[in-house]
């Protein structure tokens, strides 16, 4: 049957007449009963790739492009006069991560499903999600993000289990999505475990809601608001009940196919991506002991064998140490199991930076994870040498083989041949379509380096996502791009580290030049987008201070014709797909050492931006792959900055004193005309924060940044040149395929086949 029969059967009337949102449906309905005739990837060692976030974006066309029925679908719908982009509107894009580890382990289950090994994501269903940013008077505020309709990707199963609590058991329902790999005939699962009796009439003001009502409230947030210790806690449940749930349907799974749990190991293997799901470790050893009566020793040695872990920062405040007492209120049954644990390492080592609970009694469950665990990874080269010799170096002196690196990975099927879908049929025009199950193909395209045609086609593709890219703001975001400006884009989460004031120091700066008459041979549209944690303070105030700038530069007749700035309301991964496509200058700008991988990155590089950014995380592996000469590097290097926190050698002031552009642009956060748009009270707040402590020091690099921006827009206007890199940047971004990364975390780690 034709899709298009399908349809028609399904909703009863001629497709020409039917609305998007019966289309949309529809074709969902198409694409679940294909999947559900698929039969499950196999292999004996199945792989748990637990996390607290799937940011897996919206799944329609995904999953018509991995079934291979993207284009004949697009074609039905263009002759009856449809368009599939508007199809693809009517879907709600499922709001269950938060920023790029989210969006990683998206891209891992599509990679584990598109390479035919046996493993699957296991979760929570958060029903509002992180949360939906708004903007008013200038200002981040937040809301509950619904995002599940009565027809959704979920599939209900009949997996329930019981959760224990000290003061409670929660039962648990699993709710199933399907992750199609590319051109395959088998499938995965992305687990997503729910609570019965979840009540949105918890939910009062804003994303605020009755945090003690654990049965109740269980599911409805990702990450809720931790900063009283009822949040704490409600995050230890969430987390636990995350992990039990995990843990059990590993044990059943296992036992069905015949695992007599002593070699429970050759069944299953959990990743644990960053300590969130860490607790999954306890779980197991209790499971295996009080259920299965095992004795101690053995379920430990067991789960050591079956676990591995990745770390996804070093800033020292993600890594979560909870204290005893809570874990004590919550889940004490997992307290003597810790407690052992930890008596056996402290039996070992003398050395109290390695133990698990600390003389605070908090237990440090990084620590947990790397000593009961076959593996610990980091997510770019540089990130993991950072861990060996400075902020994991105890534990690397113990166990040195455990120490691996997995550079992060992008989905191409995602980023490449949906998200730039004139570009992708340009490649394969060029170089033939096997990039796209063999990405370092793609060094096919050096060849046409110097080919002018190539260059100016590729010129026209960037223009006509540009022009694309305008239509999708206008009519969603309330922005009027300028499509013949150099698209500038900085989207990713706020905070500190990412620098986005660093950015906006330069917008200032470039607004003070044009206001001297100093005006841009080419006009620059910096483009922001990104979510504050609502307990952020400084983040939400940068927020504030690019949504004035916003105002204040956008309506001023003198510098809007030079120079614009918008910042997209309620950045995800649909908004990403937007803007990466046509963006020109990819800003990658953290402190040093401070950004584990990035993988926004990537899709910059793999969509034929130039990326303007510091040695870190990833940059360092773009750097290396396209050659230098082809990126745009600034700023002090990793060891500089580890040095300088080290003797606390930065004192943002001196570079204020010693420098008049600096101070300039710094003073201008509290300039009279920032303050007829902004308010008072976060303007002073940030410009006191920049000049008295800028903990991840804006101001070391500020001057470099300007001039290598400048350097950047200058090089812009020799076109020939400028898309001579974009080629070498598209040609060597094959090494970011996340196939090659899961390849490796097979290879190295999980061994299931
Ligand atoms: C890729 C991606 C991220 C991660 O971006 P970074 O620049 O690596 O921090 C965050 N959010 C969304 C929606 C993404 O698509």
């Amino acid at each position: 049957m034709s899709i298009t029969q399908y349809i028609e059967e399904k909703q009863g009337t001629k497709l020409a007449d039917l609305d998007n949102k019966a289309i949309y449906l529809a074709l969902m309905d198409y694409v679940k009963e294909k999947a559900s005739q698929l039969p499950k990837n196999r292999g004996k060692r199945k792989v748990y790739y637990i996390s607290a976030e799937f940011l897996i974006g919206k799944l329609l066309s995904n999953n018509l492009i991995n079934l291979g029925i993207y284009q004949e679908t697009k074609e039905a719908l263009a002759t009856v006069g449809k368009s599939i982009t508007q199809i693809e509107d009517e879907e709600l894009e499922p709001s269950l991560g938060n920023g790029g580890l989210g969006r990683l382990a998206s891209c891992f289950i599509d990679s584990m499903s598109s390479l035919g090994i046996n493993g699957e994501g296991v979760g929570l269903n958060y029903h509002c999600g992180l949360f939906r940013q708004v903007f008013h008077d200038n200002q981040q505020e937040a809301e509950p993000n619904y995002w599940i309709e009565d027809d959704s990707w979920l599939v209900p199963t009949d997996i329930s289990y019981n959760v224990p609590f000290k003061e409670f058991t929660l039962k648990s329902r699993l709710n199933r999505i399907d992750v199609l790999g590319y051109h395959k005939d088998t499938k995965n699962y992305l687990n997503l475990f729910d609570i019965d009796g979840l009540d949105y009439d918890l939910i009062e003001d804003g994303i605020t809601f009755d945090k003690a009502q654990i049965q109740k409230n269980l599911t409805l947030f990702l990450y809720p608001d931790d900063s009283d210790k009822n949040g704490e806690l409600l995050r230890i449940y969430q987390q636990y009940f995350m992990v039990s749930n995990a843990a059990q349907l590993l044990i059943d799974e296992a036992l069905e196919r015949g695992s007599n749990l002593y070699d429970l190991a050759d069944y299953a293997y959990v990743q644990i991506n960053d300590t969130h799901p860490s607790m999954v470790i306890p779980e197991l050893i209790r499971l295996l002991t009080e259920k299965h009566g095992i004795d101690f020793d053995a379920a430990v040695a067991i789960v050591s064998q079956m676990v591995g872990y990745t770390n996804h920062t070093i800033l020292a405040e993600a890594l979560e140490k909870w204290p005893l007492d809570y874990l004590n209120e919550v889940v004490p049954h997992l307290v003597t199991i810790i407690e052992k644990l930890d008596a056996l390492i402290r039996d070992k080592y003398s050395n109290p930076a390695v133990h698990i609970i600390d003389k605070d009694q908090r237990i440090h469950m990084a620590n947990m994870d790397i000593h009961y665990s076959t593996s610990v990874n980091g997510v770019a080269a540089l990130h993991t040498e950072i861990l060996k010799t400075s902020e994991l170096k105890d534990f690397y002196q113990l166990y040195p083989e455990k120490f691996n690196n997995k550079t992060n990975g992008i989905t191409f099927r995602r980023w490449l041949e949906f998200a730039n879908q004139d570009l992708a049929a340009y490649l394969k025009d060029l170089i033939g379509d096997s990039y796209l199950t063999d990405a370092m193909k793609l060094e096919k395209l050096l060849a046409f380096a110097d080919d002018e045609r190539v260059q100016n086609h590729l010129a026209e593709i960037k223009f006509n996502n540009k022009l694309a890219l305008k239509r999708y703001l206008k009519d969603n975001k309330g922005i009027d791009l300028d499509e013949h400006s150099i698209i500038d884009t900085q989207i990713k989460r706020f905070h500190e580290y990412k620098r986005q004031q660093m950015n906006a120091l330069y917008v200032i700066h470039k607004y003070l030049e044009i206001k001297r008459g100093h005006l841009p041979e080419k006009k620059i549209t910096v483009i922001f987008g990104g979510k504050a944690a609502p307990a952020y303070t400084i983040a939400q105030d940068v927020i504030h201070l690019i949504l004035s700038l916003s105002e204040l530069i956008n309506n001023d007749p003198e510098v809007s014709p030079y120079l614009n700035v918008h910042l997209v309301e309620n950045y995800n991964v649909t908004v990403a797909e937007h803007l990466i496509p046509a963006t020109d200058i990819s800003e990658q700008i953290s402190l040093a050492s401070k950004e584990a991988s990035g993988t926004g990155n990537m899709k910059f590089m793999l969509n034929g931006a130039l990326t303007l950014g510091t040695m870190d995380g990833a940059n360092v592996e773009i750097a290396e792959l396209a050659g230098k000469d082809n990126i745009y590097s600034f700023g002090k290097d990793s060891d500089t900055i580890i040095d300088l926190y080290a003797k606390s050698g930065y004192v943002s002031k001196d570079y204020y004193d010693k420098d008049a552009e600096i101070k300039e642009a710094v003073d201008f956060i509290v300039s009279p005309e920032l303050k007829t748009v902004g308010n008072e009270e976060r303007l002073n707040r940030l410009h006191h924060e920049l000049i008295s402590k800028d903990w991840f020091m804006t101001l070391i690099d500020l001057k470099d940044y300007i001039a290598t921006k400048e350097r950047m827009v200058a090089d812009y206007q020799d076109q020939a040149a400028w898309n001579c890199k974009v080629i070498h940047n598209i040609a060597k971004a094959g090494f970011f395929s996340s196939d090659r990364t899961i390849a490796q975390y097979n290879e190295d780690i999980w061994h299931s086949y």
